[in-house]
């Protein structure tokens, strides 16, 4: 069973039978929608080591099956699928630009779109490639629509980091067209991303086709807050860790794993009497 200290005190802890899920598969179908980074797994200094483990798979599966569920994340689709083993999984992948077996074909950006930002990542990456040997055990991930340095769990002091930031900043505006993107900082991370996409857009287009369901979003950074304002009042809001403002969530976990907890203690529940729905 789920701690009482795992949540903000204003919400009561989970007991038989009386799981906040429970409450709200009452006032209509369920669609899970769930980052992944920070929220499924915990992060990783490599994200290519931020692996779900085969029984979170399995407890996503069942979500999907049941209920709906799509995950949300700032990686592009083919990443995520090789690093959580969810093959054909509905995702929205790269901050929103990047929609994978969503229904009815749904997409976000346009094949013009599509081919003007996959080169000019590709210019990118290759460009920032030689940041590695300045500033050493930095991450330069490559990616098909945007550009993100990781560097999670080394030390670097603070004009160190100043320093990386205003190097990639010069490399970013020689080589590519600034004003097609947005430069943002993450959680240890810089990231470049297409301009006029975000994780909130793409749900508030999404939930159009999803009129009736009880929204369930979590995640975990700065990022999810597009989402957090789209659902407004709406849905069940979900923060893990101490990144997201009070002000935008309802329920929050300590870490990915309490999460996790708490979502297969509700699934464990329904197992007996809700009926296996198709996919869409
Ligand atoms: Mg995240």
């Amino acid at each position: 069973m789920v701690k009482s200290s795992s949540f903000h005190k204003e919400i009561e802890p989970v007991k038989k039978n009386k799981h906040p899920l429970t409450a709200l598969s009452q006032k209509g179908p369920l669609l899970f929608l769930l980052d992944y980074d920070g929220t499924l797994t915990d992060f990783k200094k490599n994200p290519e080591h931020s692996q779900i483990s085969a029984s979170t798979r399995a407890l996503l599966h069942r979500l999907q099956q049941k209920h709906k569920a799509i995950i949300v994340t700032g990686r592009y689709v083919d990443s995520l699928f090789k690093i959580s083993g969810l093959k054909k999984f509905p995702v929205i992948g790269s901050h929103g630009f990047e929609a994978r077996n969503l229904p009815k074909g749904l997409r976000f950006a346009s094949l013009a779109q599509e081919k003007l930002y996959r080169k000019e990542a590709a210019i990118l990456w290759k460009a920032v490639r030689h940041l590695h040997h300045r500033f050493p055990g930095i991450y330069i991930e490559k990616k098909p629509f945007s550009s993100t340095i990781h560097f999670r769990g080394i030390v670097f002091s603070k004009k160190q980091t100043t320093q990386l930031h205003q190097e990639f900043n010069a490399i970013y505006r020689r080589t590519i067209t600034p004003r097609f993107w947005n430069l943002e900082q993450g959680k240890k991370m810089i990231e470049v991303l297409p301009k006029g996409f975000s994780k909130g857009k793409s749900v508030k287009a999404l939930l159009k086709r999803f009129p009736h369901h009880q929204v369930i979003y979590a995640g975990d950074d700065v990022a999810d807050i597009s989402v957090f304002k789209v659902l407004g009042k709406k849905g069940l809001k979900i923060a893990i860790g101490n990144r997201v403002p009070r002000k935008y969530y309802d329920l929050k976990f300590k870490n990915p794993r309490e999460f996790l907890t708490w979502l297969k203690v509700f699934e464990t529940s329904q197992k007996k009497w809700l009926p296996c729905i198709s996919n869409y």
